[in-house]
């Protein structure tokens, strides 16, 4: 049986997810009227503590759509270079909203308001014919950085700065809740400073399409003008609104055990020596193969010949990610052929004189 823990965006949807698809009263969305999409995003509203959700059809378009309703063109952007919208959005944001960015660049991924000052400092502000930050973004959890859980207090403190300079406060928050259950606070607790924040549905929650995303009712107002403006209007939205809601109710609190399952895995990795296992708390485990001679693209297609795929996930690393269709025995499965291919690979040290 092959195991893939490429991403927790491979999930299938479960049993109960297709009956309540199937099940779904449909009306047309674009005259306000499938219940289901309305049902999603007040249950949403409500989750987040926020007076208005909008479904969309994925967190990228998300991203674009927060980016395009809260700045102008020529405006700029804060972030730190490893954020998925930087990262993996090719140069979409400066396409649709004609503004720059300016690049924090950390290991961790982890900026704070020294940081954000240092950027700040980095150009002319004098007034107003300057660019200006409009757009401060904290990522959480972090998807290029392991998993990492931005830490609550250090966001609340840049998103304070933020604000201190006229910018808004927007939170990629795919994996909001899985910073949440793993720390223990209360989702809200991590949204209530951000203006926007988006939430992927079809990441560990397991639902086949969409994110939601959560303001405002005047900022959720200008992002929905932008989603008709891209195309990204759904007619009978609720066949998958239904699979989003079903998440919310059902795979929230099982999101625990793929944090488990990562840091099983993290454990048993963790023998190898001559591949460092990382794991920061959440659900992904990263291992540092740099030693073996290949790149993380070769050992990924070897370790898929082995039953097991995992993400290359940089020039030194491959990533792995437990998610809903994923048990105990497929870690333990998946950690014992990791290793053997580990140690297939692993250079004859020089014999000892
Ligand atoms: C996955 C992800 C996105 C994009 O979501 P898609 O639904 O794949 O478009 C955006 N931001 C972060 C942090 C992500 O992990």
């Amino acid at each position: 049986m092959f195991i893939d823990l490429r991403s927790d965006t491979v999930t299938k949807p479960t049993e109960g997810m297709r009956k309540a698809i199937y099940q779904a009263e449909v009306g047309d969305d674009c005259f306000g009227e499938d219940p289901v999409v309305r049902a999603l995003e007040e249950y949403c509203a409500d989750y987040f503590q926020k007076e208005a959700a909008l479904f969309t059809t994925g967190g990228t378009l998300s991203n674009q759509l927060a980016m395009k309703s809260l700045t102008n063109p020529g405006d700029e952007i804060f972030l730190d270079a490893s954020y998925h919208i930087n990262f993996y959005e090719a140069a979409a944001t400066s396409a649709f909203s004609g503004v720059n960015f300016s690049l924090s660049r950390h290991d961790s991924g982890l900026f704070d308001v020294s940081d954000l000052e240092k950027l700040y400092a980095s150009k002319c502000r004098w007034n107003q014919n300057y660019a200006m930050p409009r757009v401060v973004v904290v990522e959480n959890t972090l998807g290029c950085k392991g998993g990492a859980i931005f830490p609550l207090q250090q966001m609340n403190d840049v998103f304070g700065y933020a604000k201190s300079i006229g910018a808004y406060r927007y939170l990629d928050g795919a994996r909001i809740l899985h910073a949440s259950i793993a720390s223990s606070i209360d989702v809200t607790s991590y949204t209530e400073n951000a203006d926007l924040m988006a939430m992927c549905l079809s990441k560990g929650l397991g639902a086949p399409v969409g994110s939601i995303m959560v303001g405002s009712t005047e900022l959720i107002q200008r992002a929905k003008k932008y989603r008709k403006w891209f195309g990204g209007d759904l007619h009978q939205g609720g066949m998958m609104a239904a699979a989003g809601l079903y998440a919310m109710q059902h795979h929230v609190e099982r999101l625990a055990e793929d944090h488990e399952h990562a840091a099983l895995l993290h454990r048993l990795l963790g023998e190898l020596d001559d591949a460092p296992a990382h794991y920061k708390g959440t659900n992904m485990v990263t291992l540092d193969i740099s030693s073996l001679g290949m790149s993380p693209l070769q050992f990924g297609s070897y370790l898929s010949q082995q039953g097991v795929a995992g993400l290359p996930y940089n020039a030194r690393e491959m990533r792995f990610m437990p998610h809903i269709n994923i048990t105990r025995t497929d870690i333990q499965k998946a950690a014992e052929i990791i290793k053997a291919a580990v140690r297939e690979h692993t250079p004859a040290r020089e014999a000892i004189k």
